[in-house]
C-alpha cells in the first residue's frame, strides 16, 4: 500500500464485532425486554455462553478491556458467587434446558481464579446447562499468573482452547506498556497446556505499540511461531486515551505513526503466511488444519464480540459485568459497575443495562458487514434477496466506496464487492460504507490500521 494512502485512510472506524455497534445501544433494552427475548428461544438449538471476569492484578497501559485491579482474592470470590446467581437467573428465564456448544471465558484475567473455583463454577454450569458433544471451552490466559496446578484444573474442567495474551516479547516494548512477560514465561505455560491435553493454543500479538519497529514486530512473530500456536491474532494497538485514561501513561512520542503501523502489519502478515499460516479476515491467522481456517474455506466463518469464531449458534448469552450477548432479536449488554451488577442480581433482576433491538435494515446491513469482515467479499444484492428484498438500493454505499475503488482497496464487479489483498487492513472502512449509523466523516474510534 503506497505511503500516501496510509495517511489518507488513517480514519477511525468501528471494529464491527457487532452491527449496530455498542455506542448505538440504548436503555430501551432492559431486564424485561431481555426476558421476553429469552422466552422465545428454542431449547433444541444450541447456544453459546460468554463469561466476563473483570479483574487483573496490575494494569497493562495498552489495555482496552473493562477490568479492575485487585490485590486480594476476596473481591473475586464474591464476584464468582454473584456470577453463580446470574447463571441461575438466566437458566430460570429460559424456556427449558439448553445445550452450550461454545463457552468462552474472557476478562480481565480469567486466570486469576483459583483452580478450585474453576471446577466449582463449571460444576454449577453443568447443573443448569448441558454441554454439547465436542463443545469448545476456551479461556483467555495471562501467563504471568498461571501455574501448572492451575492448568491441570482447567484441563479437568474441560477447557480445550487457551488464548494467551503476549503483545510483544521485546523488553523495551514490555516496559513501555507495563507488562513484563519474558518469552520463557509464555513458553513454559504453552508446555504445561500441552502436557495436560490443551493443545489448541492461540497467541494474541499486537502491533502499533510504543517502541515497536517493523524489525521488532518480525522478531515477535518468529518467536511466537516457535511456540507453534494453532492461531495467531495480530491486533493493532488502539490508542484512545480519551476513553481509557490509563493509556495516558503511554508515551505518545514512542508510538509508531500510521505509515509505520502499515509496514508492521504488512510485514507480520507476510511472515506469518510464509510460515504456513492462513490469513483470516482482518487480523487473524490460523494453521490450515485449525477450525478457523477450515470454517473460512467452507464459508462458515463468523464474527462476534470475541472476534473471529467458528461458532454458528444464533444465541450468545453474556454473563458477568459488562458482558455483551447477541440473540436473534438484538444485542444486550450487562451493567459494568460491580456494585450495580451485584445489587441488580441480588434483587432478582437480570443485569441488562442497554442494548438494541434489530430492525430489518439492521439485520441486512449486519449480514453484509459480517461477510465483508469474514470473507473480505460480499454480494450485497444476494444478501438482500436472502432477506426478502428483491432490488435493494445501495447507490449511496457504492458512491462511498468510489475513492476506495480508485485507490485499489476494493474491486466492484457487477454486484460483487471484493477487498483486494492490499486493501485487507482497510476492510473496516469498506464495511463502514454500509453502516447507516455512522456519520460519514471523521470518527472517534480506533485507527482503521
Ligand atoms: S491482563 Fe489483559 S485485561 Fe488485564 S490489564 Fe492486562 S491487557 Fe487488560
Amino acid at each position: 500500500m503506497p505511503t500516501d494512502l496510509t495517511e489518507k485512510y488513517d480514519l477511525r472506524v468501528p471494529r464491527y464485532t457487532s452491527y449496530p455497534t455498542a455506542p448505538h445501544f440504548t436503555t430501551d433494552v432492559n431486564d424485561s425486554v431481555y426476558r421476553d427475548w429469552l422466552g422465545t428461544l428454542d431449547p433444541q438449538q444450541p447456544l453459546s455462553l460468554y463469561f466476563h471476569i473483570p479483574f487483573c492484578d496490575s494494569m497493562c497501559w495498552f489495555c482496552g478491556c473493562y477490568t479492575k485491579i485487585v490485590n486480594k482474592y476476596e473481591p473475586i470470590r464474591k464476584y464468582l458467587d454473584v456470577l453463580e446467581q446470574e447463571i441461575d437467573l438466566l437458566a430460570d428465564a429460559l424456556p427449558g434446558r439448553f445445550s452450550a456448544s461454545h463457552l468462552h471465558w474472557g476478562g480481565g484475567s480469567p486466570t486469576l481464579r483459583t483452580g478450585g473455583d474453576w471446577l466449582a463454577l463449571v460444576g454449577k454450569l453443568r447443573h443448569r446447562f448441558d454441554f454439547a458433544d465436542g463443545a469448545e471451552i476456551a479461556v483467555e490466559m495471562d501467563p504471568r499468573d498461571t501455574t501448572e496446578d492451575y492448568v491441570k484444573a482447567l484441563a479437568s474442567a474441560g477447557v480445550n482452547r487457551a488464548s494467551i495474551g503476549v503483545q510483544d516479547f521485546h523488553p523495551d516494548v514490555q516496559a513501555a506498556i507495563n507488562r513484563i512477560q519474558p518469552f520463557e514465561v509464555v513458553e513454559r505455560v504453552c508446555g504445561w497446556l500441552r502436557r495436560h491435553g490443551i493443545d489448541k493454543i492461540n497467541l494474541d500479538l499486537m502491533y502499533g505499540l510504543p517502541h515497536q519497529s517493523t524489525e521488532r514486530v518480525l522478531s515477535m512473530v518468529d518467536n511466537a511461531v516457535r511456540l507453534e500456536p494453532a492461531r495467531v491474532a495480530l491486533f493493532g494497538y488502539a490508542h484512545v486515551p480519551w476513553m481509557k485514561t490509563h493509556q495516558k501513561l503511554i508515551d505518545e512520542a514512542a508510538l509508531p505513526g500510521a505509515n509505520e503501523r502499515w509496514h508492521q502489519f504488512e510485514a507480520a502478515s507476510e511472515r506469518l503466511e510464509a510460515l504456513g499460516y492462513r490469513s483470516i479476515g482482518l487480523d487473524h491467522f490460523a494453521r490450515p488444519d485449525d477450525d478457523l481456517a477450515v470454517a473460512l474455506e467452507q464459508g462458515r466463518l463468523n464474527r462476534n464480540f470475541q472476534g473471529y469464531t467458528t461458532d454458528a449458534a444464533a444465541v450468545l448469552l453474556g454473563l458477568g459485568a459488562s458482558a455483551i450477548g447477541g440473540l436473534p432479536h438484538g444485542f444486550a449488554q450487562n451493567v459494568s459497575p460491580l456494585k450495580e451488577y451485584r445489587e441488580t442480581i441480588a434483587a432478582g433482576r437480570l443485569p441488562i443495562a442497554r442494548g438494541v433491538e434489530l430492525s430489518a435494515d439492521d439485520r441486512l446491513r449486519g449480514d453484509i458487514i459480517a461477510r465483508l469482515m469474514c470473507d473480505l467479499a460480499v454480494d450485497p444484492q444476494a444478501i438482500a434477496r436472502q432477506h426478502g428484498v428483491d432490488e435493494a438500493d445501495f447507490s449511496a454505499e457504492l458512491t462511498r466506496l468510489e475513492p476506495l475503488v480508485a485507490d485499489g482497496v476494493v474491486v466492484v464487479d457487477g454486484d460483487r464487492i471484493t477487498v483486494t489483498p492490499e486493501g485487507r487492513p482497510l476492510v473496516r472502512l469498506v464495511a463502514a460504507a454500509f453502516d447507516a449509523y455512522l456519520e460519514h466523516g471523521e470518527q472517534r474510534h480506533s485507527r482503521a490500521v
